[in-house]
């Protein structure tokens, strides 16, 4: 069964943005392929950081996904930092990557400009992903539009450390993109990409009245200014979320009603506010039965880190032997990763 590496950083909460534009496609995928879902917290401090919050937020990123349907039967789901074999696969990787392709990144020219002195963590941030995805050779990655130069550089690693230390063999397989229907969820602000940081989204695990207060002053086509301007749906965020989350035969009666000045937009959101809490209860139900016994949680990612590890280990066998180094005798088995 081919193998599917999925990352997510531990933001706390899930929002409809990435449930919809991610976590949807790994609870489907997680049927057909090997799965490894892997919330990275190491990932998150590569930026500014809340330390005092860092531990609940991974928590919480847990119970979200196990609340959307991620099954531990079918998929491994585990926290990066308890994988050390993560960061140890990454400063092996460092040998072979390119410091060129490092600073041409468009997200570290981005997420550089931000900081008066940059992290290296920043720069390697692309290292330590391409370790990720390789640490367990998958052959599968579902990547965002804006992980695709990242996942270019993680096949280009592979390629360096095959030509290096292969031995007449893709020790490490070139992982391939899972480019599925692009699903790149608007913001309530009607602008930038659905985002925590940006302020501008619903939790998937919001309340019914808190989902209503966020819907309710969201952006809509400027031009109807009252309930008798005619819109276009097709410019508004709003419509574009109905089709989420209406079935079709609304969605159709939204943009007539839209186009033809039927009704106002309070009218319109309101809609859409009672079919997204309708989709969204049974998630929310599951993640209020999840908050109340956090040791079931912790369990669960450490059944997966466990899984992890065993695999990770047996790769870093091989990737230590192939790059040379002296084989440590008498190691405690903590320090082999099988802890
Ligand atoms: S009626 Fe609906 S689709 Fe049209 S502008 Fe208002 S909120 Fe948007």
């Amino acid at each position: 069964m081919p193998r599917i590496f999925s990352g997510i950083q531990p933001s706390g909460e899930l929002h409809i943005g990435n449930w919809l534009g991610a976590v949807q496609n790994w609870v489907n995928l997680q049927r057909s392929y090997e799965s490894l879902i892997c919330i990275v917290d190491l990932h998150a401090i590569t930026s500014k950081y809340d330390k005092d919050t860092l531990a609940q937020r991974t928590r919480d990123m847990a119970i979200g996904l196990l609340a959307a349907g991620i099954d531990p039967e079918l998929a491994t789901l585990f926290v990066q930092s308890h994988v050390p074999q993560h960061s140890e696969l990454q400063w092996l990787l460092n040998s072979v990557t390119p410091l060129g392709e490092l600073e041409r990144m468009t997200q570290f020219k981005d997420k550089s400009q931000k900081f008066e002195s940059v992290p290296a963590g920043l720069l390697n941030y692309p290292v330590l992903m391409a370790a990720d995805i390789l640490l367990y050779r998958a052959d599968l990655v579902p990547v965002g539009e804006d992980q695709v130069q990242h996942l270019e550089l993680t096949r280009e690693i592979a390629r360096k450390w095959n030509a290096e230390f292969g031995r007449g063999d893709d020790f490490f397989p070139e992982p391939q993109p899972i480019l599925t229907e692009a699903k790149r969820i608007t913001g309530l602000d009607g602008q930038a990409k659905m985002s925590k940081s940006l302020g501008n989204t619903i939790g998937l695990l919001d309340t019914p009245d808190e989902i209503w207060h966020k819907l309710r002053p969201a952006k809509t086509d400027p031009a109807r200014v009252t309930r008798k301007d005619p819109g276009n749906p097709e410019i508004c965020n709003i419509y574009h979320l109905h089709k989420y989350f209406s079935r079709l035969e609304t969605v159709a009666l939204v943009a007539e009603n839209c186009r033809g000045a039927k009704w106002g937009c309070l009218d319109c959101k309101r809609v859409l506010a009672d079919n997204m809490i309708a989709t969204l209860s049974p998630i929310r139900e599951r993640a209020l039965q999840l908050q109340v016994d956090p040791d079931r949680v912790d369990e669960i990612l450490a059944d997966g880190a466990t899984a992890a590890r065993r695999r990770a280990s047996e790769t870093m066998r091989e990737v230590r032997d192939r790059m040379g180094f002296l084989p440590a005798r008498g190691k405690p088995a903590a320090l082999d990763g099988v802890w």
